[in-house]
C-alpha cells in the first residue's frame, strides 16, 4: 500500500441498496469514464428516492497508478476476498484472505451496505461481454438486452478463486454484475452505449 486513498462517494436514499465499483484490476481503465458519469446520470434519472447508491472510484488506485492488474504488494486483490474457493498456493493470491487494505476496505464496505446489487468495471483484451456471479441472472439478460453486450457466462473462463464474485455472489448470494469492456476501447462510446443499462440495473 502506497498510501493513496480509495475513494466512496453515496448518492441518494432509497431503500435498494446498490455498490458500484469503478475498477479493481488496476491495468483496466476503461470503466472509469463510466464512473466519473454516473453520478449526475443518477441524479438527472431520478433514482435518488428509490435507490441509495455507493460508488467506489477505484478500488485498486497504487495498481491503476503503475499501469499493473495487481496492487503495490504484486497481488490480484480480485482474487483476495474470503471465498471458500480462496487459493493460498498462489502468491498472486495474497496467502490469506484480505490479507490486503484494498480487499479489507471493499469488504468492509460490502458487509456494512448489504447491497442488493453490486457492479463491477473490468476490461477484456479482445472484446465486450457482461458476466455475473449469485442470483443475477435476470439483471444480467435484461443489461445484454438493452446494451447489446453479449452475455458471457462463467464457465468459459479459467475459475476465479477468492474473486469478489465468487464472494459476494456465490457465497453471499448477493447479485453480482460484471461489466467487461474492450481493452483500448473509446470511453465515451462505452458510457453511451451501457448507461441505459446501468440506470436501469442500479434501479431495479
Ligand atoms: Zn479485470
Amino acid at each position: 500500500m502506497q498510501g493513496r486513498p480509495i475513494r466512496a462517494l453515496t448518492l441518494g436514499h432509497g431503500p435498494r441498496r446498490v455498490l458500484f465499483i469503478g475498477g479493481i484490476h488496476g491495468d483496466e481503465a476503461e470503466g472509469s469514464y463510466t464512473t466519473a458519469e454516473l453520478p449526475a446520470a443518477f441524479t438527472t434519472a431520478g433514482l435518488s428516492d428509490r435507490v441509495t447508491l455507493t460508488i467506489i472510484e477505484d478500488a485498486n488506485p497504487d495498481g491503476r497508478e503503475a499501469k499493473t492488474r495487481a496492487n503495490a504488494n504484486g497481488v490480484d486483490v480480485n482474487r483476495n476476498f474470503p471465498a471458500p474457493n480462496f487459493d493460498p498456493t498462489d502468491p498472486m493470491n495474497g496467502g490469506t484472505p484480505l490479507s490486503q487494505p484494498e480487499s479489507r476496505t471493499v469488504y468492509r464496505l460490502i458487509e456494512e451496505i448489504d447491497p442488493d446489487l453490486i457492479v463491477v468495471m473490468h476490461s477484456w483484451h479482445d472484446r465486450q461481454f457482461i458476466n455475473f456471479d449469485g442470483p443475477a441472472r435476470q439483471t444480467a439478460d435484461r443489461f445484454a438486452a438493452t446494451s447489446g453486450l453479449p452475455l458471457t457466462a462463467s464457465t468459459e473462463f479459467a475459475p476465479t478463486p477468492g474473486s469478489l464474485g465468487s464472494y459476494a455472489g456465490r457465497d453471499r448470494k448477493r447479485p453480482v454484475l460484471t461489466i467487461e469492456l474492450r481493452r483500448g476501447s473509446d470511453p465515451k462510446a462505452d458510457w453511451q452505449q451501457i448507461r441505459g443499462a446501468l440506470l436501469e440495473a442500479i434501479g431495479g
